[in-house]
């Protein structure tokens, strides 16, 4: 879990609940030997600095070339376009419904996830604005883009940690666990 800033709590408490032994992410040294890796919500720019000032974009970016699961939600979608770590072939919009006053909730329906919508909080969320051929859309809010998957790489616009749903971080642990297995 990448701890060095915004909503990680509450996506331990998710993965922990779901039997995952989990570990928080604020040096390079942290990052060693991790099965997969959460970036959270949170604020990206200060995270931005937070990854700078810990000299952690080049530990992240051979996790990601690895094959190692990663699951970047709201801000963390962010931090892995193409203007930020450049690990996925997708351009965030920041705050692209708008501000404080666009949180908003909606149902999503999933491509390959059984069990109907997706309950969705949106909180100030980024959407996909453009993206490459490698990058499969996973669902959309208005024609825009809000969850995406590109080979171990899986972002989700909105907040995936509130709520009870935890379908998506199942998913998520499926990788993880499917890497480990091919890994050993
Ligand atoms: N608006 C925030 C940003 O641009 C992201 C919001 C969130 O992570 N909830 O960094």
């Amino acid at each position: 879990m990448l701890a060095l800033q915004g909503a990680f709590a509450a996506h331990v408490r998710v993965l922990e609940g779901l039997g995952a032994r989990t570990r928080e992410v604020r040096v390079r040294a942290d990052l060693e030997g991790l099965d997969g890796l959460v970036l959270p919500g949170g604020e990206s720019t200060t995270m931005t600095l937070a990854v700078e000032r810990e000299g952690l974009a080049e530990p992240l970016r051979a996790l990601a070339a690895a094959g190692t699961p990663l699951l970047g939600t709201c801000a963390g979608l962010i931090m892995l376009d193409r203007a930020h770590l450049g690990l996925m072939d997708i351009e965030a919009r920041r705050n692209a419904f708008g501000r404080q006053v666009r949180s908003f909730e909606s149902d999503l329906e999933f491509e390959h996830l059984d069990g109907g919508p997706v309950h969705a909080i949106f909180i100030r969320a980024p959407w996909i604005a453009e993206h490459g051929p490698d990058v499969e859309v996973l669902a959309t809010v208005d024609g825009h883009a809000v969850a995406a998957r590109q080979g171990s790489m899986l972002v989700l616009s909105f907040h995936p940690e509130l709520g009870d749903d935890h379908r998506l971080h199942e998913q998520f642990l499926a990788d993880v666990v499917a890497r480990r297995a091919a890994a050993a």
